[in-house]
């Protein structure tokens, strides 16, 4: 078990650093272009795929540190660039994290590269859960895998919504039920290997923010894929569903929870991200900025807003740090997942739209980017489990109750 420390390695130092020269040089000048766009921005993550910051060897190596910081403070510096291409550089690790939370050894070995590719040649995944009638509602999908026995395939047929890098990607891990009566106890991960006949993207999302980010339907018809791409195997699943249709626990989690509960900690550094984006820059400007012959922050009303939003990231990165922390060393015992995720991404919209006011109609412009980390922001108290169902989530783990 590795201490919990707040000081950063000089691994962990290392990496915070060249990861904010590559955000100060790369992601940020391309960063209104993009949202603008409204498009992938392939240049720029392949360009974070040369230096080897998009790849499967960064990856592997900040999910495996002991103490689970290099993660969370990676992604800080990434989304302190940009929210909408730190998505797309960070899209492939919820269906890397999916493979992971699911799948056996042999099946990461082989998937989670392919989410990946390599520097010259670029690949995508996407963790495909979500649809129109099931957001929030995991229990309830209704996309359907049938086993062909006398093929060993199965079948997928169904709608997946928002699937971020949905029809763009490579791979696609996609949740399923193949049992519907048994609800969430009675689903599964499929992989859904590049180039297979039936799956195709449905419409792309317009969207608030993080408009670099690709998000769309993935429609599956009569898609069948081998056996082997069921994740964690076909003898897991059979006595997973036998336990449930005994009605007693189905051991195991419901596959996509168990993939929302190791990424939340990420999330929350994203939101992080984008708060110390705008923190920092309504710091500078109400520094320059002057009214009643006086910088705006001699005010106390605006010098006020700046130590509650500095206070208030602060206290988001210690929770992100800690559930990271726990995610490696011990678990969660009151949802400190939950807790991380729900408190970043409240305090990224707090945080975000106290900038705009620092700078007043210039912050209401699209020439400033304090209004674009405004609409970045609000993303995270949805996606990932909305800030209600992370209360929800901490409700019941101190409660030990099935609030509803
Ligand atoms: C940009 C973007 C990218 C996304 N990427 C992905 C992806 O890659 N893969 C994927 O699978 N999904 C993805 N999603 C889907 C996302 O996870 C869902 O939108 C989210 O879980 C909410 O589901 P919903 O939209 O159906 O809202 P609903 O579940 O319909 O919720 C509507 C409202 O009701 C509230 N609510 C619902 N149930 C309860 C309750 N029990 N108690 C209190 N309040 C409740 C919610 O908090 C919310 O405020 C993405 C979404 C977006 C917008």
């Amino acid at each position: 078990m590795a201490e919990f420390s707040l000081s950063l390695s000089d691994d962990q130092l290392q990496i915070k650093n060249w990861i904010h020269e590559f955000a100060v040089d790369v992601i940020r000048p391309a960063a209104h272009e993009w949202d603008e766009r409204e498009e992938f921005p392939w240049p720029i993550v392949q360009e974070a795929a040369k230096i080897g910051l998009y790849g499967i060897d960064f990856i592997m190596n900040a999910m495996g540190d002991a103490s689970g910081l290099t993660l969370p403070v990676a992604i800080e510096e990434i989304f302190w660039g940009d929210a909408g291409i730190g998505m797309a550089i960070m899209g492939s690790g919820l269906a890397a994290a999916g493979i992971a939370g699911n799948g056996t050894p042999e099946q990461m070995m082989e998937w989670v590269p392919q989410c990946y590719g390599t520097a010259d040649d670029v690949k995508l995944g996407a963790f495909c859960v979500s649809e129109p009638d099931a957001g929030s509602d995991v229990s309830s999908l209704r996309t359907r895998a049938v086993y062909d026995e006398a093929n060993d395939e199965w079948v997928l047929n169904g709608t997946k919504a928002w699937i971020t890098n949905g029809g763009i990607a490579d791979i696609h891990v996609v949740v399923a039920a193949v049992d519907p009566e048994l609800r969430g106890r009675g689903q599964a991960s499929f992989i859904v290997p590049p180039k297979t006949k039936g799956l195709s993207q449905g419409q792309k999302y317009l969207k608030h923010g993080i408009r670099a980010s690709h998000t769309a339907e993935v429609v599956l018809e009569d898609v069948r894929v081998p056996g082997r791409c069921l994740l964690g195997g076909k003898e897991k699943l059979d006595a997973k569903l036998a336990r449930a249709r005994e009605g007693g626990h189905a051991g195991g989690k419901q596959p996509a929870m168990a993939t929302f509960e190791a990424t939340r900690p990420a999330v929350g550094a994203q939101a992080l991200g984008v708060a110390r984006a705008a923190y920092e820059f309504a710091l500078d400007y109400a520094k320059e900025r002057k009214t009643f012959g006086k910088p705006i922050i001699m005010h106390q009303a605006i010098a006020f807003k700046l130590a509650n939003m500095i206070t208030e990231i602060d206290a988001a990165r210690l929770l992100i740090w800690r559930a990271a922390w726990l995610a490696k060393n011990g678990g969660f015992k009151n949802a400190e997942g939950s807790q991380s995720k729900y408190y970043a991404s409240e305090v990224a919209v707090r945080v975000t739209e106290d900038a705009i006011q620092i700078l007043g109609g210039y912050g209401y412009t699209r020439e400033y980017p304090v209004e674009r980390w405004h609409r970045d922001a609000k993303i995270h108290t949805i996606f990932e489990g909305t800030s209600e169902i992370q209360q929800l989530v901490i409700a019941r783990a101190i409660s030990g109750m099935r609030i509803e």
